[in-house]
């Protein structure tokens, strides 16, 4: 048997194989969009952390709210208590929702805000007396964490998720309405169709149906708005819960405050995080609308979610930060604006690669995808995809592999809200000095 020396390297990261560590850089310092290693290597951090630090590194805001909260509260037990801190988030974020969503269950993290929604959605039919409704419909490709419910709602890399069933059962996959995807060969109006189907056979088993805006992870795939509108549509005709992870793409990073203003549909449940404080601490919540609200309040029932942290003073107060520099410094036009150039940057530096397929994506949410030949749209392998990404990284530009198996592969750039357009000029020559040396 392997005995692993304690020295040799203690913990495990996650999503690598259980032996990596040693050989990973070391990251000591971040200013803005900048990190360095303990090399002394600098590196554009082209995913902001891991799509959460919005506001980049040592934003002297955010330093300053969770300073003078650290100086005055560091925890409070919120089964029992309150505090002005984590009332004052709450009210601010219910502040930027439509109406009916009016009650805030504070997390830690994106999984489990969705750990959050899937309780509610099930215990909500339960309480209605409607103990029927209990699946979830979610997409194929669909990302939503990595605890059991989480997991078990997600779509993505299913194969590996197997080896730790039995999962949570009561979960419908569907394929992802995505246009130009050839694997399943369907346009949008048959993925509707589907969908009516789907609704017209099992809608009286089903919660809620579970989606992400833009479907992050698997490629920055944005959900058509027809199709989003139908969805909603089918929800309400068939009393269905829709359910909205934002996680990824909440708290501006698509250039609005949140993905599903722009489709005119308001959800029955949000899961958010990432975005949330800028990544300084963990926090996320689940908001969930009168309709669940008055179902609980009407039978005097509890939401039986706990995790101690939950709602965290100091995590809170960050989070207020971050609300009042996303104004302050009128960073939603910014990204916005920003992304535009990104896009129209990465196409003219790689319209005529031999690779390149398309950039998708809007704001600070990009996906840059790549494939073997533009006549068959086959996509590269992940190990081609590997490759590109680590000769970013050494050129100086973190970026991050996206590969779905028969839908798309490429990689993401996802960076802070406080990039400059010099910044985004230099992030696309560093991509195209890379993929001009790099054809597949
Ligand atoms: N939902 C979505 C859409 C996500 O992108 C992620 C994280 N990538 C999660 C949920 C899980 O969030 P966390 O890693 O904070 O648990």
């Amino acid at each position: 048997m392997l005995l692993v020396e304690k020295e040799l390297y203690p913990f495990v990261h996650p999503l690598k194989p259980i032996m990596a560590g040693n050989e990973l850089p070391s990251q000591i310092e971040g200013n803005g969009i900048y990190l360095k290693d303990n090399t002394g290597k600098i590196c554009i951090d082209g995913i902001s952390g891991l799509w959460n630090v919005s506001l980049g590194y040592r934003h002297p805001e955010i330093i300053k709210a969770i300073t003078n909260q650290l100086h005055q509260l560091p925890f409070v037990n919120l089964v029992d208590n309150t505090n002005p801190t984590t009332l004052k988030y709450a009210k601010r974020l219910l502040e930027l929702l439509p109406a009916s969503l009016n009650k805030v269950v504070y997390t830690c993290t994106g999984s489990e805000s969705v750990e959050v929604a899937i309780k509610l959605a099930r215990k909500y039919y339960a309480l209605r007396g409607n103990r029927e409704k209990k699946e979830i419909v979610s997409f194929a490709s669909s990302y939503h964490g990595t605890y059991y419910g989480s997991m078990s709602a997600s779509g993505i890399d299913r194969s590996i998720s197997e080896d730790y069933g039995p999962k949570v059962p009561g979960f419908i996959f569907i394929p992802v309405p995505f246009s130009n995807n050839r694997a399943s060969g369907c346009s949008i109006e048959e993925h509707i169709l589907n969908l009516e189907v789907l609704f017209e056979e099992s809608g009286d088993r089903l919660a809620g149906f579970m989606m992400e805006p833009i479907l992050g992870s698997a490629g920055v795939i944005p959900v058509p708005e027809k199709y989003m509108q139908k969805a909603k549509a089918l929800c309400e005709e068939y009393d269905v819960l829709l359910i909205l992870d934002e996680v990824a793409t909440g708290f501006g990073r698509t250039g609005i405050m949140f993905a599903h203003e722009q489709y005119k549909v308001i959800p029955d449940i949000l899961c958010l995080s990432k975005g949330i404080n800028s990544g300084y601490l963990p926090l996320g919540a689940t908001v969930l609308s009168n309709r669940i609200y008055e179902a609980f309040a009407s039978t005097n029932s509890h939401i039986e979610h706990l995790s101690t942290q939950n709602g965290n003073p100091i995590a809170c107060a960050a989070a207020i930060a971050t609300l009042d520099v996303i104004k302050n410094e009128s960073l939603l036009s910014k990204v916005e604006l920003n992304g535009n150039l990104l896009k129209a940057l990465i196409n003219e530096a790689l319209g005529k690669h031999k690779n390149f397929h398309e950039v998708r994506g809007q704001g600070m949410m990009i996906g840059v995808s790549l494939v073997k030949s533009k006549s068959t749209y086959e996509c590269l392998n992940m190990g081609q995809i590997m490759q590109i990404t680590h000769k970013l990284w050494k050129n100086g530009l973190l970026v991050y592999p996206f590969y779905t198996e028969s839908l798309t592969a490429g990689f993401h750039i996802i960076p802070p809200f406080v990039i400059t357009p010099d910044e985004i000029s230099k992030i696309v020559q560093i991509i195209r000095r890379v993929l001009d040396r790099t054809v597949f």
